[in-house]
């Protein structure tokens, strides 16, 4: 764990920090950060080991504990987020069940958004309970069901913004404001914003929680996660939970996370810009039943994205006609998009999350969350928004006829 350290980057805008936030150069004067490969650290003597393990000195000590090149992106992102200290984490799971599981004990509560990435879903439903935490799930577009919930002594908060797949707004400084007169932490997944379009902790909530493996690795190459909130409580609360528990990053994915992070906000501009023009499309094209897009001013929940989003973020979620059926035609007759459940990459992709990221909820739930046999989840990539508007009209002729 790194703190942010006071320095001329207060004053940056986001594509200066994404680049140059929190770099120390070794004695080399390397431009690009250095990749420190190593699981261990030597020590001059056996003094300094000791008082290394007493806290007296700063050495590192073991990359489990921590390690240069994670250090560099923790202070990078952190920077970027505008937040006090950030741990870095294997996965984007391994943030999010760090934040709850450090924080929780049993006896205690957890409210949390039904709408959640499947994972996330499976720990507050599944997980927590063996432990002997109560939770409990509301509507998260329901601000009178967050408060009832919240009526009662919680401990945490967990909710996503958008929500995957459906793209569904939530409240954050509403929601957060409830929480806190309950005295409950609020743990925002900010996947879908990415850090470029919401920041969650200027609206309220106390941890923001990333998977690194979306939007800032960005290319399809790595898994990562992050941790972001107060100086205090990553080090009293989380530290101890991640460095004891091994949900460590390698520094081989951090290095390749500091270089997505130099493109960040270019890619996902860029992407959300594709994004807004396929969705027009989608809106327009015959055999779409509905499209989901908070950039668009018929999203449910358009005025709150507006307000909380400086951006409609590179995810559209549209259904078509024909139910199951009619998706499989849709996405077996694309030629240029690629279907893979993963999302915030370069490379456009769709997914069926009825049948694949959210097949093991049962029927009953996912209809409340609004994921139909037709919906689908569609990541907008980089590439020309014509030449992606041109594969979804394949998908739109291969639909089943009305
Ligand atoms: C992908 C994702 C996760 C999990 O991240 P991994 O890196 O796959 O572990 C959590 N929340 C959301 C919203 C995601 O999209």
């Amino acid at each position: 764990m790194t703190s942010s350290k006071t320095s001329p980057s207060s004053t940056w805008r986001p594509a200066t920090r994404q680049l140059h936030a929190g770099l120390e150069r070794t004695e080399y004067g390397e431009t690009s950060e250095a990749l420190f490969l190593t699981s261990g650290f030597v020590y001059d003597n056996a003094e300094q080991a000791a008082a290394t393990f007493r806290n007296e000195i700063t050495h590192y000590q073991y990359s489990r504990f921590g390690n240069p090149t994670v250090a560099a992106l923790e202070r990078r992102l952190a920077d970027l987020e505008g937040a006090e200290a950030c741990i870095a984490t294997s996965t984007g799971m391994g943030a999010v069940s760090s934040a709850l599981l450090s924080h929780v004990k049993a006896g205690e509560r957890v409210v949390a958004s039904r709408a959640l990435f499947g994972s996330c879903y499976w720990i507050v439903a599944n997980l927590l309970p063996r432990y002997g935490v109560e939770i409990e799930f509301v509507d998260g577009t329901d601000l009178p069901q967050w408060e009832r919930a919240l009526s009662r002594p919680t401990a945490a908060v967990l909710l996503e913004s958008p929500s995957n797949p459906m793209l569904d707004i939530l409240d954050i400084a509403a929601i957060s404001a409830l929480a806190h007169k309950a005295g409950a932490i609020v743990v925002v997944d900010n996947v879908f914003a990415s850090p470029i379009y919401q920041k969650p902790l200027e609206l309220g909530a106390d941890v923001v929680v990333y998977s690194c493996t979306k939007h800032i690795d960005g290319q399809g190459r790595v898994l990562g996660g992050a941790v972001l909130g107060s100086a205090e409580w990553i080090s009293n609360t989380l530290q101890p939970f991640t460095r004891n528990t091994g949900n460590a990053l390698s520094p081989f994915n951090a290095w390749v996370m500091l270089k997505g992070l130099e493109t960040l906000s270019l890619r996902v501009d860029a992407m959300t810009h594709n994004a807004a023009a396929v969705a027009d499309y989608l809106a327009a094209a015959p055999g779409v039943l509905s499209v989901r897009y908070p950039g668009r001013a018929d999203h449910p929940q358009h005025a709150l994205a507006a307000r909380q989003m400086t951006g409609g973020g590179s995810l559209v979620a549209f259904e078509v006609r024909g139910g199951q059926e009619g998706a499989f035609a849709f996405m077996n007759a694309l030629q240029l998009i690629a279907i893979s459940n993963n999302l915030g990459d370069a490379r456009s992709l769709v997914t069926h999350p009825a049948t694949t990221t959210h097949s093991k909820i049962d029927a009953a739930e996912r209809a409340a969350l609004g994921i139909t046999d037709g919906a689908i989840r569609f990541s907008v990539g980089l590439e020309d928004s014509q030449d992606l508007i041109d594969d979804l009209a394949r998908g739109i002729a291969a639909l089943p006829s009305a």
